[in-house]
């Protein structure tokens, strides 16, 4: 970007709206995991809708690049300019007002900066409940989670964002704001552009508001933690307990032996649970008003046919919320190693034991110096395939990465998976999807992003 331009550009903003310091560049420069670490002279952060419209209206006939930022805890290198330094940050924390809440049609609507938690807790307060949770809901923005289509651990029940999106408004990259914030279920009027907006991960467009439906908040909820000794077992514990409790279960997690050992050596220790080689958390909701919940549930399980060997259900929100923290503080955890490599990836659930079985055999085969730490949210298919590195080895990180990459992927692909759940493309998938995108997919999207974005502004380097 020119001098002069950033200086015409600072110019209509007003003091508080921008920073041009260092040490806040730095700061929202690199991402969560450390691994992106990029440059940039400017960082604005717009308090409404309108400057955002000026701004990207300058930057489209100055052809400055933008990289939109929500919460800034995405896990693919997203959220952050590149090393060049060309690009201006737009962080869309200034933005954050819950503009309406229905009670009638049981949706709100809130600005793309709003955080997640914050909105869960305000809507709570009207005893309704928001459909996306996850680890990051302290930090991370509404218009980030549309951006990236997120999932989380309520997905099993509600779906993914996507799925709860009724309206949308966003800036173009020429300025145009696209205003569809219609509270309506149906809407049967032609292609839907606020679905190409969703999972954009910020090339299209600025996520600057979304109207998302909710649901009745249940009474309480209870977690149940059980252990296996081999994961087919897990699998048919999932079958046995969707068939019994389906519309009650509201997560449904998986951690293998090496998740909770490397949880115990950086967060915290697992007290008074049974060591395995699985462990399964399931979260149940009481949305029916059914007096003694826990009862009720051990009712229903057939402890002889489950095949666990250990179970606990929780008896108190303060056990709910010691069990979640130990599945929850995984990600903390890995990020105190020194080196994984991280994968984020779906498969059906018919195949995904022996994908599992294949690739860990393919991987211990490759280095034996490492070890495959599985957990994530199996009920809607997705397992984060993480392989630590543990012993020096005699390749770079680089093509250590791109080896395990490799047999990852191309497993992936031979038993019907996608290469990323929840997390998207960024920078860190972009050469991946390449290898598994069909042709014509592929060159579908390109032509897509160039009608919004034809001087390619927005985000570039990213997904495409
Ligand atoms: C501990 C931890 C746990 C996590 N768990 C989950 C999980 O369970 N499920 C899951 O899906 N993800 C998870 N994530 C990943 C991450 O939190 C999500 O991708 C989240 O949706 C990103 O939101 P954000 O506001 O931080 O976006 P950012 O990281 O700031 O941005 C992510 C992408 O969206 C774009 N973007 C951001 N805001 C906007 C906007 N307003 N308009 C247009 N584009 C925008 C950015 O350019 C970038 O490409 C986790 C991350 C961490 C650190």
């Amino acid at each position: 970007m020119k001098k002069e331009d950033r200086i015409k550009l600072i110019s209509k903003l007003d003091s508080t709206e921008y920073s041009l310091e260092p040490e806040v560049l730095e700061k929202h420069c690199i991402d969560w995991r450390g691994e992106y670490i990029g440059k940039s002279k400017l960082i604005i952060f717009p308090k409404s809708v309108k400057k955002i419209a000026e701004i990207l209206k300058f930057c489209q006939k100055k052809k400055v690049s933008v990289v939109p930022q929500g919460g800034n805890t995405g896990l693919v290198g997203g959220a952050v300019p590149r090393k060049k330094g060309n690009e201006i940050i737009i962080n869309l924390s200034n933005l954050n007002k819950i503009r309406d809440i229905d009670l009638i049609g049981n949706s709100v609507t809130v600005e793309g900066g709003c955080i997640l938690d914050e909105i869960k807790k305000k809507v709570e307060s009207y005893n309704l409940e928001f459909p996306l949770s996850m680890g990051s809901r302290g930090n991370c923005q509404i218009g980030g989670n549309i951006a990236t289509n997120a999932g989380g651990l309520n997905v099993i029940k509600y779906g993914t964002i996507r799925q709860n999106i009724l309206g949308l408004e966003a800036v173009l990259p020429d300025g145009t704001i696209y205003s569809s914030l219609k509270n309506v279920k149906k809407n049967n009027t032609g292609l839907d552009l606020k679905h190409l907006l969703i999972g954009s991960e910020g090339t299209l467009g600025i996520i600057t508001a979304a109207t998302i439906q909710l649901f009745p908040l249940p009474r309480e909820k209870t977690v149940l933690w059980a252990s296996f000794k081999d994961f087919s077992k897990v699998l048919s514990f999932y079958k046995n307990i969707n068939n019994k409790f389906k519309d009650l279960i509201t997560s449904f997690e998986f951690m293998n032996k090496e998740s909770i050992e490397v949880l115990e050596k950086h967060e915290c220790q697992v007290i008074n649970l049974k060591k395995n080689q699985c462990y399964c958390l399931v979260e149940f909701s009481n949305f029916q008003k059914i007096n003694d919940f826990n009862d009720f549930i051990l009712s229903k399980l057939d402890f002889k046919n489950l095949d666990t060997d250990d179970l606990i259900l929780s008896k108190s929100e303060s056990e709910n919320k010691k069990l979640w923290n130990y599945r929850e503080s995984i990600p903390l955890a890995e990020k105190k190693e020194d080196f994984i490599i991280p994968h984020d990836i779906s498969i059906p659930l018919t195949n995904i034991s022996d994908f599992v079985k294949k690739t860990t055999k393919s991987i211990k085969e490759f280095t034996n110096g490492s070890k495959i730490i599985n957990f994530g949210h199996l009920g809607d298919n997705n397992l984060h395939f993480n392989v630590l590195i543990e012993k020096q080895q005699n390749l770079s990180r680089k093509l250590m990465c791109k080896s395990v990459n490799k047999i990852v992927f191309d497993n992936v692909k031979i038993f019907g998976g996608v290469i990323s759940a929840e997390h998207g493309i960024g920078q860190l998938r972009k050469a991946e999807l390449q290898r598994h995108k069909k042709v014509f997919e592929l060159n579908k999207m390109r032509e897509i992003k160039k009608i919004f974005d034809p001087e390619n502004i927005l985000n570039p380097g990213k997904v495409f």
